[in-house]
């Protein structure tokens, strides 16, 4: 982009339009193992900031055809989501105010971060049950455009569910409401002559004309990031056609997101955890088949390497939790330090937990939980107060965390991080997903995730600027996901698919499926405005040479 066009931005915008070197370098990563740098950064003031920025771009584009614009909230993504070469349009710096909360619906702008929001939701006794791992570092936007799961979604589900409206900037530089419509409703929209109008019937063509085929590729999960959610968009049975569905994990390349209405659920009373140590991974199966019956809200895991790690920084813990006191904390990792003396740190921990408005209940299902585990001869242990719960959860959401910031000359590097695989197949699927890593002796990595849902999150540490390593990434990427589809998983549960994955896409969905992605992306972005290389049109090249250089 050259500097006469950068100058011409920077008349028609009233935020922050920033191309200097440190500004490029900080936009050029977001929590991904990738390195794109763009051109340039704009922190749009208001929504007419938006609708400027898009007809810029749909303008200048024919002179320009590499201009683009990528949506960008707080920067975590895992996939390379929110990097790419052009314009990114940044939303945490003015798109950030309190959100507010009516009818147990709580409207956001897209730069809120999780912990602000929930700060505002839980004076209400109400939270939104699908936060994320990242829930202290990233935002809304990111949450809402990555379809986003968390540790409660085994028993609420994922965003998708919680999403009822949005507000979006189209590829004609307008902003348009979304929400569910009536048959009725949608008429009326089809009826309009204009991009509104077009865009309505065209995608109510697209998905009547392929109803049943849309509907078969529904992943066969209980939670999915991967393509467009084409099969939640209109249900014959509801007559309902609603495009915030399509929204939703879209990674910002149908438009850009400026609010969100989402639904809230109230806080429960009490909870329960139970901590099971596991060595002998093959009881794992038979294991998930007694918990899950029991209906916990989370059940997590994570590997020896992790608890390893969560023993040897404690002292971040211990800012984390708010502890002043280290003895107080060291007293909570007490156990965790005999196991390493003793040599007894388990190959996983299983960490259950059970909520309830009804004491008595959690009671019942831990005693339940206890007896039905005795056959195995485990290790188990009951958080004794909060404080102890709030340790393990520390642990299971910080641990991908605390690798990318405290592990010296090797680097995390996402591309196994988040498949997921239907519970009850997990006892075939891991001793094949085991031999596929053993190939790889050299290769250190730790291991955590919703053991519930069958989701996985792997994350390899390399010494990302050897090349030999670098080789690894398609190479062990293409044998995990094809091992992950054959189960008829999803390649991705939650964190989206980026530069990363959407390269596979055409492996887990096939032909037809992808030219009816392709169809909606070209139905409401035509000129390839938003956020290129993501969802469709994918370049494993342009992927791979993109590795981070340097951390
Ligand atoms: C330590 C750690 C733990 C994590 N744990 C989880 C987890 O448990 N579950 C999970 O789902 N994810 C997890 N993630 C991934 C990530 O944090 C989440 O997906 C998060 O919701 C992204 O939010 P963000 O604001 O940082 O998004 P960003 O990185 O800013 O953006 C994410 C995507 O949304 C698009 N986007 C953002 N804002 C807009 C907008 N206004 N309009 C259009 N497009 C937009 C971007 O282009 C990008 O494609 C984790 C990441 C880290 C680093």
């Amino acid at each position: 982009m050259d500097s006469n066009l950068i100058e011409k931005l920077k008349t028609q915008i009233k935020g922050d339009v920033l191309s200097d070197d440190l500004t490029l370098n900080l936009y050029s990563h977001d929590a991904s193992l990738f390195e794109v740098k763009p051109q340039v950064v704009v922190n749009p003031k208001d929504t007419e900031d938006l609708k400027a920025l898009v007809k810029f771009v749909s303008k200048n584009k024919k002179n320009n055809p590499s201009l683009s614009l990528t949506g960008r909230s707080a920067g975590t993504d895992m996939s390379g989501g929110s990097i790419n070469d052009s314009i990114i349009v940044e939303f945490g710096r003015y798109f950030n105010h309190t959100p507010t909360i009516n009818n147990n619906i709580a409207t956001t702008q897209p730069g809120v971060f999780y912990r602000d929001f929930e700060k505002e939701t839980l004076k209400q006794g109400l939270i939104f049950p699908s936060y994320p791992a990242s829930r202290e570092i990233c935002a809304m936007g990111g949450i809402v455009n990555n379809n986003s799961g968390g540790e409660k979604s085994l028993e609420y589900g994922k965003t998708e569910q919680y999403v009822k409206r949005v507000k979006v900037v189209l590829s004609d530089g307008n902003e348009y409401e979304l929400k569910p419509l009536s048959q009725e409703e949608l008429n009326e929209k089809m009826k309009l002559k204009n991009f509104e109008g077009e865009i309505y019937g065209k995608m109510y063509k697209l998905i009547t004309e392929n109803y049943d085929e849309i509907q078969k590729a529904k992943p066969h999960v209980s939670k999915n990031s991967a393509g467009y959610y084409l099969w939640n968009v209109s249900k014959k049975e509801k007559r309902i056609f609603d495009l915030t569905k399509l929204f939703v994990g879209a990674q910002g390349t149908l438009g850009l997101v400026t609010e969100a209405s989402i639904q809230l659920l109230p806080t429960k009373k009490y909870s329960e955890m139970m901590i099971v140590y596991l060595n002998d991974l093959s009881l794992l199966g038979k294991i998930i088949n007694i918990v899950l019956p029991l209906k916990p809200e989370s059940f997590e895991t994570y590997d020896n390497h992790t608890l390893l790690l969560a023993i040897k920084f404690f002292t971040g813990f211990a800012k984390k939790l708010g502890t002043k006191n280290f003895i107080t904390l060291a007293w909570q990792f007490l156990p965790d330090f005999l196991m390493l003396v003793s040599g007894g740190i388990p190959k996983l921990v299983l960490q259950v937990e059970f909520t309830s408005n009804q004491k008595h209940e959690l009671n019942d299902k831990i005693a339940r939980l206890k007896d039905n585990l005795k056959p195995f001869n485990l290790k188990v242990n009951i958080a004794p107060n909060k404080k102890a719960e709030k340790k393990y959860w520390l642990i299971r959401r910080e641990s991908f965390n605390l690798l990318r910031h405290k592990v010296k000359d090797k680097h995390t590097a996402p591309f196994i991080d988040d498949f997921i695989v239907k519970p009850e197949r997990l006892t075939e699927f891991l001793p094949k997903l085991n031999n596929i890593l053993h190939k790889y002796p050299r290769l250190t990595y730790t291991l955590a995730g919703h053991l519930g849902d069958g989701n996985f999150h792997i994350i390899p540490l390399m010494k990302i600027e050897d090349p030999k390593q670098r080789q690894i990434i398609p190479t062990l990427a293409k044998e995990v996901y094809e091992l992950v589809i054959k189960y008829k998983g999803s390649i991705t549960a939650e964190h989206n698919d980026g530069l990363i994955r959407t390269p596979y896409l055409k492996q887990m969905f096939g032909e037809k499926i992808i030219s009816l992605f392709e169809e909606t992306k070209k139905i409401f972005d035509p000129q390839n405005i938003f956020n290129p290389r993501k969802k469709v049109f994918g370049d494993l090249d342009f992927a791979m040479n993109h590795i981070r250089q340097n951390w």
